[in-house]
């Protein structure tokens, strides 16, 4: 889950953290100076729809994970399927 902060000068609206949507703990921060934030980031995201020269119109669904979730409860899924991992 992304949480926002509002920016009182501008009133926009900025990242300000990510939550994992499996146990909840932060998965991301957009501020590296503050204390106890880690840099990992891992969502897995799906979109679906057309597009064209043009335009587009499509739907997004995606999760937010944390490292210990990502490496605990979805390599071991994929590993279930016998996915190969790709590593960048
Ligand atoms: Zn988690």
């Amino acid at each position: 889950m992304k949480i926002y902060k509002t920016i009182p000068e501008t009133k926009a609206e900025q990242l300000e953290s990510t939550t994992c949507d499996l146990c909840g703990d932060i998965s991301y921060c957009q501020s590296p100076w503050a204390s106890g934030c880690s840099i990992f980031k891992a969502s897995i995201k799906m979109t679906d729809g057309q597009e064209w020269e043009d335009r587009g119109c499509d739907t997004e669904i995606s999760y937010d994970v944390c490292p210990d979730c990502f490496k605990n409860k979805l390599v071991p899924w994929f590993d279930s399927y016998n996915v190969a991992k790709e590593r960048g």
